[in-house]
């Protein structure tokens, strides 16, 4: 699905597809997520712009942001406003792709297990495709932070458990009320993240609604 040596224009074209996908399947209602990726061949990252509906993405709905955040272009469009985290999760996690999700389940979850701070997801088969876990009998803790409009307190937050050396974040986290992130190596590594926590998500909740109806 994903050319080798992104440019701009290649990257722009395979998150626009992301951005499709993501909006057919619900994950993407009224302009919400975002989505960005590394141009190996400077670091610059480019990152949808803020406000723009993802299930019809062209290449002016993206901004190119040097390494530092700063824009790379003259006239840029604002960057989405939650910018600060991508950077984050690219200089800290190596992230090479980032997404972000506004999901049913990833939503209705993260309020619902916010008083734990996490979603358990453990001994699914699926659990195979986040790199580290090799069976299904594996159990990832999907951390939840709560939600903010200080995208930088927030960046903070999420630098610190990054850096956790007892319990490292790796591969996604959740907002509570807000929705999912998720990042890979590239942009093919974080899109299979993405798909698999959100499916996972939504078993998780189709199950515990069919437990509590027992
Ligand atoms: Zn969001």
């Amino acid at each position: 699905m994903f050319t080798l040596e992104l440019n701009r224009a290649s990257a722009a074209d395979a998150l626009g597809r992301i951005g499709a996908d993501f909006a057919r399947r619900g994950w993407a209602p009224a302009t919400s997520g975002n989505y960005s990726c590394v141009l190996p061949e400077r670091g610059q990252l480019l990152i949808t712009a803020s406000g723009r509906h993802k299930g019809h993405l062209g290449p002016d709905d993206f901004v190119l942001l040097e390494p530092d955040g700063t824009p790379a272009e003259p006239d840029a469009a604002a960057s989405s406003a939650e910018t600060a985290l991508h950077l984050e999760l690219v200089r800290t996690a190596g992230a090479g792709a980032v997404l972000h999700t506004h999901s049913i389940w990833g939503t209705v979850l993260s309020e619902y297990w916010s008083h734990r701070g996490s979603v358990e997801l453990s001994g699914w088969e699926v659990l195979k495709a986040l790199p580290g876990f090799e069976t299904h009998e594996s159990a990832f803790r999907l951390v939840i932070f709560d939600n903010t409009q200080d995208i930088t307190d927030l960046a903070g937050r999420v630098r610190a458990r990054l850096l956790d050396p007892a319990h490292p974040l790796r591969h996604g986290l959740l907002l509570r009320g807000h929705g999912l992130y998720a990042w890979g190596a590239d942009l093919a590594a974080a899109h299979r993240h993405i798909e698999a926590l959100e499916f996972l998500l939504e078993v998780v909740g189709r199950l515990q609604s069919l437990d509590q109806r027992a």
